[in-house]
Order: structure tokens, then C-alpha cells, then sequence
């Protein structure tokens, strides 16, 4: 049985001169990106990592970070990637939690941070910059490289991954070494994934978009990457020529269309644009569509089961949907209590597979609640397989469902209906306590540029074209909608605002 690794590894050494990541002024080849793995793991094991402990970062996206995520899976440890926006108090949590071996910060947190460290009991703590410099680089540079790869089979720990904290507090999701490889594998498969392909790297790399469905399939696949720190309309339009596959979330195409340079022709070398992570407005699917004559993959996943569902690459993409399960997924739209609903009837999204986790880190009661008895993991997303095509639909969030008078609302319908009118640029559809039907139906929404907008019009014209009970009882208009580093709109944080509007 192949790992992730070896598979990596033998990708990397079997043509060691091809440019494995250009990070423009740095560039590695891959022999050097290998060298440079291989280094991480040395010094990891220097330091006395062992197989089977965990190794946390919290550092700027940067070439020697990916190394060490590789170097950490190399030993057989376990990676925890942690979101650069954490704060002290945050990262005392996840590292008490996690209990890592050894912590890696950013040179400016590690006054902050290196006392939080060692209250969390954690041996060492090293510091790295997106330049790739600090006391990790030292000890990287000071250490033997370590040339074998631990024996992991498909089951044993490759990272602890925090799910993003969208609908409340983060949970440490474990993944596995068969988790990462076998979605790796499909995604080079139905992505059509070739030799001539270069990946346009934007993403954050502590989140699994960027880490595992860019990085791991690109790497599996031997493909180049170009490497930018972050997302930039700039530094995007300047390397996009030399790309022919882009991945983002959904603001980046947003951003990328408000700019008058994102062209036709800027596009037209590229092969694929992918969104995920959150959901693609059909609005900018059109859009894109209208602007460069390309269609965006929409796929959906989550830290707990990677990749679950694309749109073809060869195919039908359609706009409002994810597509179709990936190779040797099953997915099933649950009633909410271990059974399951027809196409067409909307429930929650329960899936099985070898991309599904191995269980929330030491949390083995919510573990459990969260798996039937048949092994199903239930996503805590609603959707529904369209009758025709199968094609499934993510309609929201469970915790997002609206229960007004007793009455089913999905806050997806409302938005699609709001976001359709003139002059809309997006819609969040919350629900606020209500003293007479428990819940009620309110909408935050956001203007396009330059329009002007009246939330009463908004709810009147709503009247006569949905259920009453549907229409939302109040509608603010905002410059903005609260996102987090995923681009993901924080419904917890509209809820709390106008948590009091009906009492
Ligand atoms: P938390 O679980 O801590 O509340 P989170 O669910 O946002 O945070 P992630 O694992 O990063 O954490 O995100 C997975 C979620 O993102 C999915 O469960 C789904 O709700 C959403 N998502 C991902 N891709 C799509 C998509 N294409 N369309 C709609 N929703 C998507
Ligand atoms: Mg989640």
C-alpha cells in the first residue's frame, strides 16, 4: 500500500531538476523541495518527535512550512495547522488541547506566545517567517536530513485539522493518512490533472482547501506550483498567464471580476477555475461566465470528509450546485434520524468513504453523536439530490434552519430569492427570537456598488411571491457581511447582533 508520502516523494525524485514551486524571487526545484522535507524531518526527530505526536504551526503561508508539513508526515507525526488570525487565547486552547510536541510560531508572536507554549506543556517552540527565516530555519540547517518514511497505513493519524468555527466553536478534526491520499487520488482523476498543468496557489495553507486539495494534488500529481502568499487581484493577474489551474473561494472570484484587467483573454489559457469552501452566488457563476466565456467547478467539502462532491470536468456544471459525489463516496440525504429521504426532499447530508475522519480529537462523545450506526458521518449541512441529474444541492447549514410557527424555513431559498433583485450583491437570511413563533424570518443584505437599496421594498416585493411566513420581518442593508478567513459569511455573528429586534 502506497502513503501520501511515498507517493510525493517518488513524484519529487524521479525528475529532481523540473521547478517543483516557483515562489517568484524563490524558486525550488524538485530535488530541493525534497532536500528540504527531508531536512524538516531530520530536525524534527532532533528534537525528539516521535511517531504518532503532533506537530503545530502557526506561521505565514511560506515553501519551508509546506516542507515541514511534509517533513512532519514524513516521521509519522501528526501536523496541526493553525490559523494565522488566532489570538493568544485561541492558540492556548488548541495547544493544550492537541498537546504537540513542538510548536512553530511567527519570529514577531513568539514573545506572546512561547509562555502560552509551555503552560501547554510543549518541549520546544521554534519560530519561522514567510520568508522562511527564524530559529526553525536554524535548526532545520543544523540537522541530518531524514531519508525514511515512516510506515503509515491508511488509518493512522496524518493531522489535526480545526474546523473553520463558522457555526460556533473550532473542532479538531483527526485525518488520516487514507483520508488525504485516496482524496488526492480521485481529485488528479476527475480534475483531469496532467503533466503540463500549473497550479496558481492562492490559498491560505492552514485550512484543507489550501493544504490538502491544492498542495496534496498538485504534488501527487508532480504538477508546478506557482506560490503566492496570499490572495492578491495584483500578483494573481501578473502570474495567471504562466497558470492553468486556479482554486479559490468564492470572494476571490468576486474580487477578481470587480477588477477591470480580470479579461477574457486574461483567462483564456487557463484549463480550470475551482470554488469551494463556500457558496458560489449563481450571480457569480453567471458572471464569470459572461466575462470569460469559462464556467467555474464548483465542488464542496469540509475539514471532516475533505472532498465530497463536483461538478464534471467533462460535463454539465451547474451553477447552484456541488455535482456529484466523488469516486467511492456515498452520500445519502438523511431524515435527521438514521433514515433516509428521496431525491428531491431536502435533509441533512450524511456521507461514508475514505474521506471521512477518523473522529473529533479527544471528543468521543461528540464523535459519536455525529456518526449512524452505519458508519455514515453526519456533515451538519441540509441538501437534496436533484430528482433528474443527482446532482446535489447544499441548501445551508442545519444550525442556520430557520424554524418559524413550527414552519421549516432554508434560509437558501430566501437568499436566492433576495439576491435575484436589482441592485443586491448578497444576502445573509438569519433567524432572531421571536416571541410569538419562537423564530423569525430576517435578512442582512449587502448592495452592490453604487446601488441604493430599502430593506421594507425588499421584504414588500418578497409579499405574494413566497409563503408569508417566509418573508422576513425585517431587512437591514449593510457595506458588509461578517466573513472569516474562508470567506465564510459568520450567520453566529448576525444572530448575536440583532439578537434582540423582536424581544
Ligand atoms: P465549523 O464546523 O467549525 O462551524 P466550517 O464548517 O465552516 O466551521 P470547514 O470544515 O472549513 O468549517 O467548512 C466546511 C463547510 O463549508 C461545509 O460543511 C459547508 O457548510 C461549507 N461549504 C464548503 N463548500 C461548499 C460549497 N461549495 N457550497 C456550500 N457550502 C460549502
Ligand atoms: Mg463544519
Amino acid at each position: 500500500m502506497t502513503n501520501l508520502v511515498e507517493a510525493i516523494s517518488a513524484k519529487l525524485t524521479n525528475d529532481k531538476a523540473r521547478v517543483a514551486i516557483d515562489a517568484g524571487e524563490r524558486v525550488w526545484t524538485a530535488g530541493a523541495f525534497d532536500a528540504d522535507i527531508r531536512a524538516a524531518a531530520g530536525a524534527l526527530k532532533k528534537l525528539g518527535v516521535k511517531q504518532g505526536d503532533r506537530v503545530a504551526a502557526q506561521v505565514e503561508k511560506s515553501v519551508e512550512a509546506a516542507a515541514l508539513f511534509y517533513g512532519t508526515l514524513r516521521i509519522g507525526a501528526a501536523f496541526l495547522p493553525l490559523n494565522t488570525a488566532y489570538q493568544k487565547g485561541e492558540i492556548g486552547y488548541f495547544l493544550g488541547d492537541a498537546e504537540p510536541t513542538v510548536f512553530i510560531c511567527d519570529p514577531k508572536d513568539h514573545a506572546v506566545l512561547a509562555p502560552v507554549a509551555a503552560a501547554a506543556g510543549v518541549a520546544h517552540v521554534r519560530t519561522l517567517d514567510a520568508n522562511g527565516r527564524g530559529t526553525w530555519h536554524d535548526e532545520v540547517e543544523a540537522s541530518d536530513p531524514h531519508d525514511a518514511i515512516a510506515p503509515m497505513g491508511a488509518n493512522d493519524l496524518a493531522g489535526i485539522l480545526y474546523t473553520s468555527g463558522t457555526t460556533g466553536r473550532s473542532k479538531g478534526a483527526m485525518v488520516t493518512h487514507g483520508n488525504l491520499l485516496s482524496n488526492a487520488q480521485s481529485l488528479v482523476q476527475i480534475w483531469g490533472f496532467n503533466d503540463d498543468d500549473v497550479l496558481l496557489h492562492a490559498l491560505p495553507t492552514f485550512h484543507i482547501h489550501g493544504l490538502f486539495v491544492a498542495l496534496n494534488t498538485s504534488m501527487l500529481n508532480g504538477s508546478k506550483i506557482i506560490w503566492l502568499p496570499k490572495f492578491d487581484a495584483d500578483a494573481v493577474l501578473a502570474r495567471l498567464p504562466e497558470a492553468t489551474v486556479f482554486m479559490g473561494v468564492p470572494t476571490y472570484y468576486t474580487r477578481l471580476l470587480s477588477d477591470s484587467r480580470f479579461t477574457r483573454d486574461a483567462a483564456k489559457h487557463m484549463r480550470l477555475f475551482v470554488s469551494g469552501s463556500a457558496p458560489l452566488l449563481v450571480d457569480t457563476f453567471e458572471e464569470f461566465e459572461k466575462r470569460t466565456g469559462q464556467r467555474i467547478l464548483e465542488r464542496y467539502g469540509m475539514t471532516e470528509a475533505g472532498m465530497i462532491c463536483s461538478n464534471p470536468l467533462n460535463g454539465p456544471r451547474r451553477a447552484g450546485t456541488v455535482g456529484k459525489p466523488l469516486p467511492g463516496v456515498e452520500l445519502r440525504i438523511g431524515d435527521g434520524e438514521g433514515g433516509s429521504l428521496q431525491p428531491g426532499e431536502v435533509g441533512v447530508i450524511e456521507v461514508r468513504g475514505p474521506n471521512v475522519f477518523a473522529g473529533y480529537w479527544r471528543m468521543p462523545e461528540k464523535t459519536a453523536s455525529e456518526f449512524r450506526a452505519d458508519k455514515f458521518f453526519v456533515t451538519g449541512d441540509m441538501g437534496t439530490i436533484d430528482v433528474e441529474d443527482g446532482y446535489v444541492s447544499v441548501v445551508g447549514r442545519a444550525k442556520d434552519l430557520i424554524i418559524c410557527g413550527g414552519l421549516n424555513v432554508y434560509p437558501k431559498e430566501i437568499e436566492d430569492a433576495i439576491d435575484a433583485m436589482d441592485g443586491v450583491q448578497e444576502t445573509a437570511v438569519i433567524g432572531l427570537p421571536h416571541p410569538d413563533f419562537g423564530e423569525a424570518v430576517a435578512a442582512v443584505v449587502k448592495a452592490r456598488p453604487g446601488a441604493t437599496l430599502d430593506g421594507a421594498a425588499i421584504a414588500a416585493s418578497l409579499k405574494g411571491e413566497i409563503a408569508n411566513f417566509k418573508v422576513p420581518k425585517r431587512v437591514w442593508i449593510v457595506d458588509d457581511l461578517p466573513r472569516n478567513a474562508m470567506g465564510k459569511v459568520q450567520k453566529n455573528l448576525l444572530r448575536d447582533q440583532y439578537k434582540d429586534t423582536f424581544n
